[in-house]
């Protein structure tokens, strides 16, 4: 007897439960997008899912492994290079928002976390008892943990601290046809085997979903202090950040702002920083109360003894006013322009020196608006061109000028992106990098975990 086929959709609903499944057009029109700044190739999936436990997870991926379905993982869609974004209207949206549970285990100082949990959650409650959970990219407050693991996520303190990579032990995923991989463990030693638990790291989607994360604590340092360092030179940033970074000393943050910075920052909300400078760092180190103080004092020094010119903050109120100015650089960003390129590029540190001009120079060269800004201590750059969205032709120099950054940044042995990984925006970049054969060798990974290409097809390989 032949049946009537059922509907891929209908099965979805039948095995996970109706509620789970959302079809209508509000909702895959809304989970449709993700905060990439510039327009991306993008579908009106044909369902969000809404998972609830690893179980359900493992009974989509069957069924999309089985109907040819393809599946676009999603956790707060704060990503900048379309990672989230749906590029085909039969896939479905899975977003992780209702897997949100985590446990801390505090004497292995270690959380397991499901992928939807918020970072800012779990530090707020790891930080409570002590503990302490670094990576901080800026989006912390929204965006997940299953999205940071799957980007690499990191921010001004990965300096000192390391980005997500090397906070995850572990992990649970489903890969292709619904088989459920457990990589690693609540330990700090293991050399069992290749490390597929690094490979999940940053892998932004692309071979299988991810399910649950063990992750590492530290304690939480006791306190911090900040100073402040105005330059009137752009190359004499890359050689302060050099001296610094071979003192002795190693800061938890080292965060750069170029004159258009500055501007843009002052113009939106001001914060006291002086308007006419070339370049700042803000330079942050912590420990304990005395060692904190030693190294602030070493810091001062070294720049002082440049003729940079320095100030520590006083009180907590100042640092406070300090970094919310750099946090408050994307939307400053926004008032200046209505259209905004933004690249993460990251350079070796010696090479800062030189970079730095060459990029202002590429900006004078396409005759636009560039503002730099960001983890400068780690070599990682936010080059950020900006145009007007009505200028067709102002936006095309704005792209000519972007592939002239990544040509520099690979130039000198640096990489396409520090943060906000390849997904669709870089994808043609990323072979620059790779070369043909170690291209070749992403895609037989990609392929070995997802033969059908129905996780995240499009994103970061192109197979
Ligand atoms: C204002 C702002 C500031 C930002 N600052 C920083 C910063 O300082 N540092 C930084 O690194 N990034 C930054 N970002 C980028 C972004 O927040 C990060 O990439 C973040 O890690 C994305 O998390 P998300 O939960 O929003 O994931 P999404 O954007 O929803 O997804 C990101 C990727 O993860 C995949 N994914 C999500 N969940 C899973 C899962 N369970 N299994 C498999 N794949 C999954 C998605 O398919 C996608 O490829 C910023 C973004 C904004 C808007």
């Amino acid at each position: 007897m032949f049946g009537i086929k059922k509907d891929p959709l209908e099965r979805l609903k039948t095995a996970l439960g109706g509620d789970k499944v959302d079809t209508s057009i509000v909702q895959r029109k809304l989970y449709s997008y993700d905060a990439t700044p510039i327009p991306v190739e993008r579908s009106v999936p044909s369902a969000v899912v809404f998972p609830e436990k690893e179980e359900d997870v493992i009974k989509l991926v069957e069924i999309c492994y089985e109907e040819n379905i393809p599946i676009f993982p999603r956790g707060a869609g704060s990503g900048l290079t379309g990672g989230a974004v749906p590029t085909d209207e039969r896939g479905i949206v899975v977003s992780f928002e209702r897997m949100n549970r985590f446990e801390i285990d505090k004497d292995n100082a270690t959380v397991t976390a499901q992928p939807g949990v918020v970072t800012a959650d779990l530090q707020e409650a790891v930080e409570r008892i002590g503990l302490f959970y670094p990576p901080d990219p800026s989006s912390f407050k929204y965006s997940t943990i299953g999205g940071n693991i799957a980007e690499n996520a990191g921010g001004p303190r990965c300096l000192k601290y390391g980005v997500t990579r090397e906070y995850v032990l572990g992990i649970k995923a489903v890969i292709k046809e619904g088989k459920v991989i457990q990589t690693g463990n609540p330990i700090l030693k293991d050399v069992a085997g290749y490390d597929i638990t690094k490979l999940f790291v940053g892998s932004e989607g692309t071979l299988g979903l991810l399910t649950s994360a063990v992750l590492k604590l530290i304690p939480k340092p006791p306190t911090r202090s900040t100073a402040l360092a105005v330059f009137n030179s752009l190359e004499d940033v890359g050689k302060a950040v050099t001296s610094i970074m071979t003192s002795g000393v190693f800061p938890s943050a080292l965060e750069f702002m170029d004159r258009d910075a500055i501007r843009a920052v002052e113009n939106y909300k001001p914060a006291g920083l002086p308007k006419d400078a070339e370049a700042l760092l803000l330079i942050e180190v912590d420990g304990t109360e005395s060692a904190v103080s030693q190294q602030i004092s070493m810091v001062s020094e070294i720049l002082t003894k440049m003729g940079i010119s320095v100030s520590v903050a006083q009180d907590e109120a100042t640092t406070q006013k300090l970094w919310t100015a750099r946090k408050n650089l994307g939307p400053a960003l926004g008032n200046l322009k209505t259209g905004k390129i933004n690249e993460d590029i990251v350079f070796p540190r010696t090479y800062l020196a030189e970079a730095l001009p060459k990029l202002r120079e590429i900006a004078k060269k396409y005759d636009l608006l560039m503002v730099v800004f960001g983890h400068i201590g780690d070599g990682n750059l936010h080059v950020n061109f900006l145009y007007d969205k009505a200028n067709r032709e102002e936006e095309e120099r704005a792209e000519r000028a972007v592939d002239e950054v990544f040509e520099l940044a690979l130039s000198y042995h640096g990489s396409i992106t520090g943060e906000h990984g390849v997904g669709l925006t870089k994808r043609k970049f990323l072979r620059w990098q790779f070369g043909e054969a170690g291209y070749d060798l992403l895609r037989g990974i990609k392929l070995l975990f997802d033969p059908k290409n129905l996780f995240n097809p499009g994103k970061v390989v192109e197979v």
